[in-house]
Protein backbone atom coordinates (compact mmCIF):
# COMPACT_ATOMS: atom_id res chain seq x y z
CA UNK A 1 0.00 0.00 0.00
CA UNK A 2 1.12 3.36 -1.21
CA UNK A 3 0.58 6.60 1.14
CA UNK A 4 1.76 10.01 0.71
CA UNK A 5 2.40 12.14 3.97
CA UNK A 6 1.56 15.80 3.01
CA UNK A 7 2.43 18.13 5.66
CA UNK A 8 1.69 21.86 4.36
CA UNK A 9 2.67 25.29 5.82
CA UNK A 10 1.82 28.78 4.78
CA UNK A 11 3.91 29.09 1.90
CA UNK A 12 5.43 25.00 1.54
CA UNK A 13 4.38 21.61 1.35
CA UNK A 14 6.54 18.69 2.73
CA UNK A 15 5.96 15.53 0.86
CA UNK A 16 7.04 11.90 1.80
CA UNK A 17 5.62 8.82 -0.11
CA UNK A 18 6.23 5.37 1.62
CA UNK A 19 5.35 2.06 0.74
CA UNK A 20 4.12 -0.42 3.51
CA UNK A 21 3.67 -4.43 2.29
CA UNK A 22 2.82 -5.25 6.18
CA UNK A 23 4.26 -3.83 9.23
CA UNK A 24 7.67 -3.25 7.00
CA UNK A 25 7.75 0.24 5.49
CA UNK A 26 10.42 2.08 2.53
CA UNK A 27 10.30 5.75 1.45
CA UNK A 28 9.89 5.64 -2.15
CA UNK A 29 10.51 9.44 -2.70
CA UNK A 30 10.35 12.73 -0.86
CA UNK A 31 10.71 16.66 -1.24
CA UNK A 32 9.78 20.13 -0.25
CA UNK A 33 7.82 23.11 -2.03
CA UNK A 34 8.70 26.24 -0.97
CA UNK A 35 7.72 29.88 -1.87
CA UNK A 36 3.77 29.10 -2.71
CA UNK A 37 2.28 32.07 -3.66
CA UNK A 38 5.51 34.09 -2.80
CA UNK A 39 7.41 33.91 -6.10
CA UNK A 40 10.37 31.82 -7.62
CA UNK A 41 8.89 28.93 -5.95
CA UNK A 42 11.19 25.59 -5.66
CA UNK A 43 10.79 21.97 -5.62
CA UNK A 44 13.59 19.55 -4.06
CA UNK A 45 12.25 16.43 -4.88
CA UNK A 46 14.05 13.52 -3.91
CA UNK A 47 13.22 10.68 -6.66
CA UNK A 48 14.54 7.62 -8.44
CA UNK A 49 17.49 6.24 -6.88
CA UNK A 50 17.74 9.06 -4.42
CA UNK A 51 18.58 11.84 -6.41
CA UNK A 52 17.72 15.04 -5.78
CA UNK A 53 16.18 17.48 -8.52
CA UNK A 54 15.65 21.12 -8.43
CA UNK A 55 12.68 22.20 -9.78
CA UNK A 56 11.96 26.05 -10.46
CA UNK A 57 8.78 28.16 -11.41
CA UNK A 58 5.97 30.04 -9.85
CA UNK A 59 3.35 28.05 -8.01
CA UNK A 60 0.46 30.17 -6.83
CA UNK A 61 -1.30 27.51 -4.49
CA UNK A 62 -1.26 24.36 -2.44
CA UNK A 63 -3.29 22.90 -5.44
CA UNK A 64 -0.84 23.98 -8.01
CA UNK A 65 2.24 22.63 -5.59
CA UNK A 66 0.27 19.66 -4.93
CA UNK A 67 -0.32 18.98 -9.42
CA UNK A 68 3.62 19.31 -9.45
CA UNK A 69 4.28 17.26 -6.83
CA UNK A 70 2.25 14.59 -8.45
CA UNK A 71 3.75 14.85 -12.08
CA UNK A 72 7.30 14.42 -9.75
CA UNK A 73 6.50 11.46 -8.22
CA UNK A 74 4.79 9.98 -11.84
CA UNK A 75 7.87 11.78 -13.92
CA UNK A 76 8.99 8.68 -16.34
CA UNK A 77 13.02 9.76 -15.55
CA UNK A 78 13.02 10.10 -11.91
CA UNK A 79 9.48 9.64 -10.51
CA UNK A 80 9.22 6.97 -8.48
CA UNK A 81 5.16 5.59 -9.71
CA UNK A 82 3.59 5.01 -12.85
CA UNK A 83 -0.02 7.05 -12.17
CA UNK A 84 -1.17 8.63 -8.76
CA UNK A 85 -3.73 5.80 -8.67
CA UNK A 86 -0.90 4.01 -7.15
CA UNK A 87 -1.83 6.56 -4.15
CA UNK A 88 -4.02 4.41 -1.74
CA UNK A 89 -4.15 7.12 0.56
CA UNK A 90 -3.03 10.84 1.58
CA UNK A 91 -1.96 11.12 5.14
CA UNK A 92 -2.28 15.34 6.24
CA UNK A 93 -0.60 16.76 9.20
CA UNK A 94 -3.69 18.78 10.83
CA UNK A 95 -2.15 21.26 13.74
CA UNK A 96 -5.25 21.60 15.76
CA UNK A 97 -7.87 18.79 16.75
CA UNK A 98 -9.13 20.90 19.88
CA UNK A 99 -11.41 18.51 22.06
CA UNK A 100 -12.80 16.59 18.63
CA UNK A 101 -9.98 14.69 17.84
CA UNK A 102 -8.35 12.65 20.11
CA UNK A 103 -7.13 10.31 17.42
CA UNK A 104 -6.56 10.64 13.98
CA UNK A 105 -9.67 9.80 11.17
CA UNK A 106 -10.86 9.91 8.10
CA UNK A 107 -11.48 13.17 6.80
CA UNK A 108 -14.90 12.88 5.84
CA UNK A 109 -17.40 16.15 5.02
CA UNK A 110 -18.21 15.58 9.03
CA UNK A 111 -14.97 15.90 10.26
CA UNK A 112 -14.00 18.29 7.95
CA UNK A 113 -16.54 21.01 8.77
CA UNK A 114 -15.39 20.42 12.55
CA UNK A 115 -11.92 21.13 11.09
CA UNK A 116 -12.87 24.47 9.83
CA UNK A 117 -14.52 25.36 13.08
CA UNK A 118 -11.07 24.94 14.55
CA UNK A 119 -9.11 27.82 12.10
CA UNK A 120 -9.53 30.03 15.09
CA UNK A 121 -7.65 27.94 17.29
CA UNK A 122 -4.58 27.43 14.52
CA UNK A 123 -5.09 30.79 12.37
CA UNK A 124 -1.14 29.99 10.98
CA UNK A 125 -1.10 26.51 10.18
CA UNK A 126 -5.13 25.72 9.95
CA UNK A 127 -5.93 26.91 6.39
CA UNK A 128 -2.94 25.55 4.96
CA UNK A 129 -3.75 22.28 6.09
CA UNK A 130 -6.96 22.06 5.17
CA UNK A 131 -6.64 23.48 1.62
CA UNK A 132 -3.99 20.73 1.18
CA UNK A 133 -6.84 18.76 1.77
CA UNK A 134 -9.49 20.52 -0.12
CA UNK A 135 -6.96 20.05 -3.13
CA UNK A 136 -6.49 16.34 -2.49
CA UNK A 137 -9.88 15.86 -2.69
CA UNK A 138 -10.36 18.15 -5.90
CA UNK A 139 -7.40 16.35 -7.64
CA UNK A 140 -8.18 12.57 -6.65
CA UNK A 141 -11.65 12.62 -5.39
CA UNK A 142 -11.95 8.62 -4.92
CA UNK A 143 -8.86 8.47 -2.60
CA UNK A 144 -9.03 8.67 1.11
CA UNK A 145 -7.45 11.71 3.11
CA UNK A 146 -5.89 10.93 6.72
CA UNK A 147 -5.82 13.64 9.44
CA UNK A 148 -3.70 13.37 12.05
CA UNK A 149 -3.68 16.39 14.85
CA UNK A 150 -0.38 17.64 16.09
CA UNK A 151 -2.76 17.69 19.70
CA UNK A 152 -3.71 14.62 19.51
CA UNK A 153 -1.51 12.74 21.65
CA UNK A 154 -1.98 15.10 24.11
CA UNK A 155 -5.76 14.18 24.70
CA UNK A 156 -5.04 11.96 27.61
CA UNK A 157 -3.74 15.10 30.17
CA UNK A 158 -5.98 15.03 32.79
CA UNK A 159 -8.25 18.07 33.50
CA UNK A 160 -5.62 19.12 36.45
CA UNK A 161 -2.76 19.49 34.02
CA UNK A 162 -5.06 21.12 30.81
CA UNK A 163 -6.94 24.03 32.80
CA UNK A 164 -5.62 27.52 33.28
CA UNK A 165 -7.00 29.24 36.28
CA UNK A 166 -9.22 31.65 34.46
CA UNK A 167 -12.79 31.86 35.46
CA UNK A 168 -14.05 28.06 34.27
CA UNK A 169 -16.90 29.46 31.67
CA UNK A 170 -13.49 30.27 29.48
CA UNK A 171 -12.97 26.78 29.25
CA UNK A 172 -17.00 26.05 28.90
CA UNK A 173 -17.63 28.63 26.45
CA UNK A 174 -14.83 29.01 24.03
CA UNK A 175 -13.05 25.87 25.39
CA UNK A 176 -9.68 27.99 26.14
CA UNK A 177 -7.34 25.39 27.74
CA UNK A 178 -4.03 23.41 27.28
CA UNK A 179 -3.86 21.44 23.97
CA UNK A 180 0.33 20.87 23.37
CA UNK A 181 1.50 20.65 19.66
CA UNK A 182 4.49 18.26 18.36
CA UNK A 183 2.22 15.63 19.47
CA UNK A 184 3.37 13.25 16.50
CA UNK A 185 7.27 13.50 17.73
CA UNK A 186 6.84 13.02 21.31
CA UNK A 187 4.24 10.08 20.75
CA UNK A 188 7.37 8.66 18.30
CA UNK A 189 10.29 9.09 20.78
CA UNK A 190 8.26 8.68 23.60
CA UNK A 191 7.58 4.71 21.72
CA UNK A 192 11.17 4.46 20.36
CA UNK A 193 12.56 5.45 24.23
CA UNK A 194 9.91 2.58 25.85
CA UNK A 195 10.93 0.22 23.46
CA UNK A 196 14.69 0.76 23.81
CA UNK A 197 13.75 0.59 27.83
CA UNK A 198 11.70 -2.88 27.32
CA UNK A 199 9.19 -1.78 29.17
CA UNK A 200 5.81 0.33 27.79
CA UNK A 201 5.03 1.36 31.57
CA UNK A 202 8.05 3.84 31.22
CA UNK A 203 8.02 6.88 32.67
CA UNK A 204 9.75 10.02 29.77
CA UNK A 205 10.09 13.37 29.74
CA UNK A 206 10.45 14.15 26.01
CA UNK A 207 12.30 17.17 25.09
CA UNK A 208 11.93 18.45 20.85
CA UNK A 209 13.74 20.80 20.87
CA UNK A 210 13.44 22.47 16.83
CA UNK A 211 12.59 25.88 15.56
CA UNK A 212 9.62 25.17 17.58
CA UNK A 213 10.53 23.70 21.00
CA UNK A 214 8.22 21.69 23.59
CA UNK A 215 8.98 19.19 26.02
CA UNK A 216 6.20 16.27 27.39
CA UNK A 217 6.10 14.34 30.30
CA UNK A 218 4.88 10.83 29.51
CA UNK A 219 3.84 8.11 31.62
CA UNK A 220 2.67 4.14 29.87
CA UNK A 221 2.63 5.84 26.58
CA UNK A 222 -0.11 8.63 27.88
CA UNK A 223 0.72 12.40 28.28
CA UNK A 224 0.67 13.59 31.67
CA UNK A 225 1.73 17.15 30.66
CA UNK A 226 2.91 19.16 28.23
CA UNK A 227 4.37 22.49 27.59
CA UNK A 228 2.22 23.99 24.86
CA UNK A 229 -0.93 25.22 25.48
CA UNK A 230 -3.55 26.73 23.77
CA UNK A 231 -1.11 28.19 21.12
CA UNK A 232 2.36 26.91 20.44
CA UNK A 233 3.14 30.36 21.95
CA UNK A 234 3.53 28.83 25.56
CA UNK A 235 6.57 26.93 27.46
CA UNK A 236 9.79 27.01 26.63
CA UNK A 237 11.80 29.82 25.14
CA UNK A 238 11.77 28.93 21.49
CA UNK A 239 13.91 30.22 18.07
CA UNK A 240 11.28 32.89 17.87
CA UNK A 241 9.18 32.55 20.39
CA UNK A 242 8.41 34.04 23.94
CA UNK A 243 7.42 30.78 25.78
CA UNK A 244 6.12 31.57 29.12
CA UNK A 245 5.68 35.27 30.28
CA UNK A 246 4.07 37.13 32.91
CA UNK A 247 0.90 38.56 30.43
CA UNK A 248 0.70 41.64 32.06
CA UNK A 249 4.05 42.38 29.96
CA UNK A 250 1.43 42.53 27.36
CA UNK A 251 -0.42 45.74 29.07
CA UNK A 252 2.94 47.16 29.35
CA UNK A 253 4.66 46.92 26.01
CA UNK A 254 0.93 48.72 24.65
CA UNK A 255 1.23 51.36 27.13
CA UNK A 256 5.02 52.19 25.66
CA UNK A 257 5.00 51.36 22.33
CA UNK A 258 1.06 52.42 21.57
CA UNK A 259 1.15 49.06 19.52
CA UNK A 260 -2.13 46.39 19.07
CA UNK A 261 -2.20 43.40 20.96
CA UNK A 262 -1.83 41.59 17.82
CA UNK A 263 0.87 42.79 16.68
CA UNK A 264 2.43 42.28 20.22
CA UNK A 265 1.40 38.52 19.69
CA UNK A 266 3.13 38.78 16.38
CA UNK A 267 6.30 40.22 18.19
CA UNK A 268 5.98 37.36 21.12
CA UNK A 269 5.79 34.73 18.04
CA UNK A 270 8.01 36.11 15.54
CA UNK A 271 10.62 38.15 16.98
CA UNK A 272 11.25 36.81 20.58
CA UNK A 273 13.12 34.10 21.88
CA UNK A 274 16.51 33.32 20.88
CA UNK A 275 16.47 36.02 18.59
CA UNK A 276 14.84 38.60 20.51
CA UNK A 277 17.69 37.81 23.10
CA UNK A 278 20.55 37.57 20.50
CA UNK A 279 19.77 40.06 18.12
CA UNK A 280 21.13 37.89 15.55
CA UNK A 281 19.06 34.98 14.05
CA UNK A 282 16.64 32.20 15.40
CA UNK A 283 19.02 29.65 13.90
CA UNK A 284 20.63 28.04 16.56
CA UNK A 285 23.62 27.60 14.46
CA UNK A 286 24.42 31.06 13.76
CA UNK A 287 23.68 32.42 17.88
CA UNK A 288 26.19 29.57 19.12
CA UNK A 289 28.77 30.66 15.93
CA UNK A 290 28.38 34.50 17.70
CA UNK A 291 27.94 33.31 21.03
CA UNK A 292 31.59 31.57 20.68
CA UNK A 293 33.55 35.00 19.05
CA UNK A 294 32.39 36.96 22.51
CA UNK A 295 28.71 37.56 21.98
CA UNK A 296 27.20 38.17 25.54
CA UNK A 297 23.86 38.77 23.93
CA UNK A 298 24.03 35.45 21.82
CA UNK A 299 25.66 33.90 25.12
CA UNK A 300 22.46 34.95 26.82
CA UNK A 301 19.99 33.77 24.50
CA UNK A 302 21.36 30.14 24.83
CA UNK A 303 21.79 30.09 28.45
CA UNK A 304 17.90 31.21 28.37
CA UNK A 305 16.92 28.66 26.74
CA UNK A 306 18.97 26.04 28.03
CA UNK A 307 17.68 26.92 31.64
CA UNK A 308 13.89 26.87 30.76
CA UNK A 309 13.90 23.68 29.38
CA UNK A 310 15.97 22.35 32.46
CA UNK A 311 13.43 24.03 35.14
CA UNK A 312 10.80 22.14 32.84
CA UNK A 313 12.41 18.75 33.05
CA UNK A 314 12.68 19.33 36.95
CA UNK A 315 8.49 19.97 36.91
CA UNK A 316 8.10 17.12 34.46
CA UNK A 317 10.25 15.01 36.95
CA UNK A 318 7.84 16.30 39.49
CA UNK A 319 4.82 15.72 37.69
CA UNK A 320 5.69 11.55 37.41
CA UNK A 321 7.42 11.18 40.76
CA UNK A 322 10.70 10.58 38.91
CA UNK A 323 11.18 9.60 35.41
CA UNK A 324 13.09 6.48 33.30
CA UNK A 325 14.31 8.49 30.18
CA UNK A 326 15.16 12.25 29.19
CA UNK A 327 14.77 12.37 25.47
CA UNK A 328 16.65 14.88 23.41
CA UNK A 329 14.69 15.04 19.65
CA UNK A 330 14.17 17.65 16.83
CA UNK A 331 16.78 20.12 15.20
CA UNK A 332 18.47 21.19 18.39
CA UNK A 333 17.95 18.33 20.29
CA UNK A 334 19.83 15.25 18.12
CA UNK A 335 22.01 17.94 16.53
CA UNK A 336 23.50 20.31 19.00
CA UNK A 337 26.31 19.07 21.31
CA UNK A 338 26.50 21.61 23.05
CA UNK A 339 23.19 22.62 23.81
CA UNK A 340 22.08 18.79 25.40
CA UNK A 341 25.13 19.50 27.54
CA UNK A 342 24.12 23.28 28.71
CA UNK A 343 20.79 21.38 29.53
CA UNK A 344 21.49 18.23 30.84
CA UNK A 345 24.88 18.33 32.77
CA UNK A 346 25.08 18.72 36.11
CA UNK A 347 22.00 17.39 37.18
CA UNK A 348 23.56 14.24 39.21
CA UNK A 349 22.02 15.26 42.29
CA UNK A 350 18.67 14.16 40.34
CA UNK A 351 19.60 10.75 39.55
CA UNK A 352 20.89 12.52 36.47
CA UNK A 353 24.66 11.37 35.20
CA UNK A 354 25.37 12.55 31.95
CA UNK A 355 28.16 11.27 29.84
CA UNK A 356 30.20 14.22 28.22
CA UNK A 357 32.49 11.51 25.64
CA UNK A 358 29.07 9.75 24.67
CA UNK A 359 27.45 13.03 24.08
CA UNK A 360 30.16 13.85 21.16
CA UNK A 361 29.67 10.60 19.03
CA UNK A 362 25.17 10.00 19.08
CA UNK A 363 23.95 7.85 15.91
CA UNK A 364 22.25 9.63 12.99
CA UNK A 365 19.59 6.85 13.01
CA UNK A 366 19.13 5.22 16.11
CA UNK A 367 18.47 5.71 19.85
CA UNK A 368 21.98 6.90 21.81
CA UNK A 369 22.79 6.64 25.29
CA UNK A 370 24.46 9.85 26.55
CA UNK A 371 24.12 8.90 30.24
CA UNK A 372 27.25 7.11 32.71
CA UNK A 373 26.19 3.80 32.84
CA UNK A 374 25.33 3.75 36.80
CA UNK A 375 22.46 6.80 35.61
CA UNK A 376 19.44 6.29 37.74
CA UNK A 377 17.55 7.99 34.83
CA UNK A 378 18.67 7.36 30.90
CA UNK A 379 20.06 10.26 28.53
CA UNK A 380 18.89 9.55 25.22
CA UNK A 381 19.25 10.86 21.71
CA UNK A 382 16.53 9.92 19.65
CA UNK A 383 16.30 11.08 16.02
CA UNK A 384 12.35 12.11 15.34
CA UNK A 385 10.44 10.77 12.56
CA UNK A 386 6.91 12.80 12.46
CA UNK A 387 6.45 11.56 8.89
CA UNK A 388 6.60 7.93 9.66
CA UNK A 389 4.14 8.11 12.54
CA UNK A 390 1.70 10.11 10.05
CA UNK A 391 1.88 7.45 7.86
CA UNK A 392 1.73 4.47 10.19
CA UNK A 393 -1.68 6.21 11.37
CA UNK A 394 -3.03 6.46 7.84
CA UNK A 395 -1.93 3.03 6.81
CA UNK A 396 -4.21 1.53 9.84
CA UNK A 397 -6.97 3.42 9.34
CA UNK A 398 -7.18 2.63 5.54
CA UNK A 399 -5.88 -1.29 5.55
CA UNK A 400 -8.98 -2.99 6.36
CA UNK A 401 -10.88 -0.49 4.00
P1 LIG B 1 11.47 22.45 12.71
O1 LIG B 1 10.87 22.74 14.04
O2 LIG B 1 11.24 23.52 11.69
O3 LIG B 1 11.23 21.04 12.20
P2 LIG B 1 14.12 21.49 13.22
O4 LIG B 1 13.68 20.44 14.16
O5 LIG B 1 14.71 21.08 11.92
O6 LIG B 1 13.03 22.58 12.98
O7 LIG B 1 15.22 22.36 14.01
C1 LIG B 1 15.81 23.49 13.45
C2 LIG B 1 16.81 24.07 14.45
O8 LIG B 1 17.85 23.09 14.70
C3 LIG B 1 17.51 25.33 13.96
O9 LIG B 1 17.52 26.31 14.97
C4 LIG B 1 18.92 24.84 13.71
O10 LIG B 1 19.84 25.86 13.92
C5 LIG B 1 19.08 23.76 14.74
N1 LIG B 1 20.20 22.88 14.41
C6 LIG B 1 20.30 21.99 13.41
N2 LIG B 1 21.54 21.43 13.41
C7 LIG B 1 22.23 22.00 14.45
C8 LIG B 1 23.55 21.85 14.98
N3 LIG B 1 24.42 20.99 14.46
N4 LIG B 1 23.88 22.60 16.05
C9 LIG B 1 23.02 23.47 16.59
N5 LIG B 1 21.76 23.65 16.14
C10 LIG B 1 21.38 22.93 15.08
Amino acid sequence: MTILVLNAGSSSLKYQLFKFSGDSYNVLSKGTVERIAIGDSLITHKGKGGAEIKITGNIDSHTEALKKVFEALCDKEYGVIKNVGEISAFGHRILHGAEDFGSSVILTEENLEKCRKNIELGPLHMPANLSCVEACKQLISSTPNVGVFDTAFHSTMSKTAYMYAIPYEYYTDYKIRKYGFHGTSHRYVSGEAAAYLDNAESKIITCHLGNGSSIAAVKGGKVVDTSMGLTPLEGLAMGTRSGDIDPAVIEFIMQKTDKSISEILNILNKKSGVLGISGISSDFRDVTTAAEAGNERAELGLAMFAYRVRKYIGSYLAALNGADAIVFTGGIGENSVKMRERIISGLDGLGIEFDAEKNQSVKRNAVSEINKTASRIKILVIPTDEELVIARETYELVKTK
